[in-house]
């Protein structure tokens, strides 16, 4: 995993550090950035002479602890073992067990310094300490907060013998690390160590923390970092749900950065990996394959989502990977919305939200394929004027791409996943996606927030709308047939300018195109389904005023050859997708609560592309070439994590 370890200094390393050289109380140094870390007072260094104020150029700091330091300390201390003999220990991560004694206890608490209580101590019960405390006392503890936890500290994780007398100064109160409880310096010294009662429970995260004796290191070769549970765990409790937490660090307008430093700090650092590429995904996996009740967080948008999705869907047969809970940080968050997870990220409910995966139900999602095939042209052509019977609208239409020689387009000719979780659509709305990626790629500056990107996408979006809308009578049987469950439904694809293969019940930002009375049935309430059922009805009154009375295509109006004679509802694990069609008005529409051109509900589809198109595929834009068909197949499922309704 040396790749999550960026180079700073030829002899410093940023993030987490999996190399062999990591010692268990070894540092996550991260760039210090003073408007996201906590205040910090002075160096950690003991015999810092540097009396500059800490800033971002000269100091890292360390994610998992805390502490503030000047890169030049660390790049010069020539003995990495004796590191400890000047910089505090950090909180321990995982256990060597090289170096460790079987009989250790596990399982402390992890002091840091605070300058007062916020809440009383957990063991007096008061804020302030009965005795008097001098004014000089007060303020030598202020000046040198964190010299005096790090000396219990040493004592717990049992590394140093320290005698450097600065880490003999006081301070008035602890915090812990791990469970977040406080309590007086003076309180914690008079109980006896080895009292059972006062061992650290991890706090609220409890059940979701990784315990640094259950990641064990093996001096095997190659060395590697195992997890798995000591017997400090019963067998038969399953509220224990190790998290595994997947971050994607540029999604929602860098959110992802600050989500994780605030995971280093509340969890263990060795549980939290950014997505960077499949192998460190894997490498995460494989750590973490034998503790039994893992969970997975993705915090990401659904491209993030989908592509941890794809991993583990080769790493694990079918419903036998981690669970998957998502935290929402895209712009549609179409799965996130289905499984409970929400349609956006707050900062606030981060930790409720962690809190929530333990007892989140674990449920199968339908996962496909896609394989391509290439098609004989003279075939196809033949076929799409008899199904026409107008050839000339192949000459005169709207265009998807203005030039379909941009690099871009060229360098997306397939996608990079052939799976997908959610949907694969083609045609407008497709074009609309590729447009701002490509847009995105040319000139990243103009793409800074999630709210700009979201002006960019709407004025896209009215641009190609404006432009379709006007090409009412054109629809996309020249570009392709269909074939649902081997029924050809090209002639279905009447006025459709997007055709969309639906996995789940949520499309475009939280849209219900399928039916919203019939996808979320299990979900609604009652007031809400009545509304829903007002909507369907509005739906099918507003077609059958506004357009041609063969316009609408359900249960109600069969007009096609292929009938669907009982619409199911939508179903994430029936192993069957939804095939439904879009104009450009009802791609606004579907906004307001309308749905689309149901076509078909099938286990299998095979789409040929006659012309070139673009397509897109869980977050995913391409651009496919002409004379290719694409079919569509069930492969397995994935266990994914719903959120109980409270
Ligand atoms: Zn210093
Ligand atoms: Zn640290
Ligand atoms: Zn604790
Ligand atoms: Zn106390």
């Amino acid at each position: 995993m040396s790749s999550s370890v960026m180079k700073l200094e030829p002899a410093l390393q940023l993030g987490v550090d999996w190399s062999d050289r990591a010692h268990p109380t070894s540092h996550c140094w991260l760039s210090y950035c003073s408007k996201t870390s906590l205040p910090a007072s002075r160096c950690a260094y003991l015999s810092c002479t540097i009396s500059e104020i800490m800033n971002m150029e000269t100091c890292v700091e360390c994610g998992s602890c805390t502490i503030v330091i000047h890169i030049d300390h660390i790049i010069n201390v020539e003995n990495v073992a004796n590191i400890h003999n000047y910089i505090p220990p950090c909180r321990p991560s995982f256990s060597d067990t090289a170096t460790a004694d079987d009989h250790i206890e596990h399982d402390h608490h992890y002091w840091s310094s605070i300058s007062k209580l916020l809440k009383p101590c957990m063991l007096c019960k008061r804020k302030t300490l009965l005795r008097m405390v001098t004014k000089d006392n007060t303020r030598t503890s202020t000046s040198a907060p964190l010299t005096s936890a790090s000396h219990i500290n040493a004592k717990t994780v049992n590394i140093l013998k320290y005698s450097n007398k600065d880490f003999l100064k006081t301070s008035s109160s602890l915090q812990c690390l791990w469970c977040f409880k406080s309590c007086h310096k003076q309180c914690w010294e008079i109980i006896s160590d080895g009292n059972k009662q006062y061992k650290c429970d991890y706090g609220k995260f409890k059940n979701i923390i990784v315990h640094p004796q259950w990641l064990q290191r093996f001096s095997s070769h190659p060395v590697r970092i195992c997890a798995r549970f000591c017997d400090d765990v019963d067998e038969s409790n399953t509220s224990v749900t190790p998290l595994i937490v997947f971050i994607n660090k540029i999604s929602g307008g860098r959110k992802g950065e600050s989500i994780y430093r605030r995971l280093l700090r509340l969890l263990n650092p060795r549980q939290i990996f950014l997505l960077e590429n499949n192998d460190n995904i894997k490498q995460a996996l494989s750590i973490y394959s034998s503790l039994r009740n893992t969970r997975i967080s993705i915090c990401g948008g659904d491209g993030s989502v989908g592509w941890v999705l794809n991993v583990l869907a080769e790493t694990c047969s079918s419903l036998n990977n981690p669970p998957v809970s998502i935290c929402p940080l895209g712009t549609g968050n179409d799965l996130s919305r289905v499984l409970g997870w929400g349609r956006c990220y707050s900062a606030k409910q981060l930790l409720t939200m962690l809190q929530q995966v333990s007892d989140a139900q674990p449920i199968p999602l339908d996962r496909w394929q896609i394989t391509f095939e290439p098609l004989t042209i003279s075939d196809t052509t033949e076929r799409v004027r008899n199904a026409c019977g107008c050839f000339c609208s192949l000459l005169d239409h709207p265009k998807f791409v203005d030039q379909t020689n941009r690099p871009s387009y060229q360098n997306h000719q397939a996608p990079l996943n052939t799976r997908f979780t959610n949907y694969l659509s083609f045609g407008l709305d497709a074009a609309v996606v590729l447009d701002f990626h490509d847009k995105r790629i040319r000139d990243p500056s103009r793409f800074t927030s999630p709210f700009k990107n979201k002006l960019i996408y709407l004025s896209i979006s009215r641009t190609y709308f404006r432009e379709f809308a006007l090409w009412r009578a054109w629809d996309l049987r020249p570009y392709m047939r269909l074939i649902c469950d081997g029924n050809d439904l090209t002639d279905s694809i009447r006025h459709c300018h997007t055709i969309v293969l639906l996995n789940i019940p949520s499309y475009g930002s939280g849209t219900h195109p399928w039916s919203r009375r019939l996808s979320s049935k299990a979900l609604t309430t009652p007031n809400r389904q009545n509304q829903s059922d007002r909507l369907d009805q509005i739906s099918r009154n507003t077609s059958d005023s506004m357009f041609p009375s063969d316009y609408v295509h359900d249960e109600y109006d069969q007009t096609g050859s292929y009938a669907i004679n009982s619409i199911r509802r939508q179903d994430i694990s029936d192993q069957k997708i939804e095939v439904f069609g879009l104009d450009s008005i009802q791609m606004a529409l579907i906004h307001a609560g309308f749905r689309g051109r149901r076509i078909a509900q099938c286990s299998e589809v095979r789409i040929e592309l006659i012309r070139s198109m673009p397509v897109h595929m869980d977050g995913e834009p391409f651009y496919l070439p002409e004379s290719i068909a694409i079919n569509v197949t069930h492969a397995g499922q994935v266990l994914v994590l719903r959120k109980q309704q409270r």
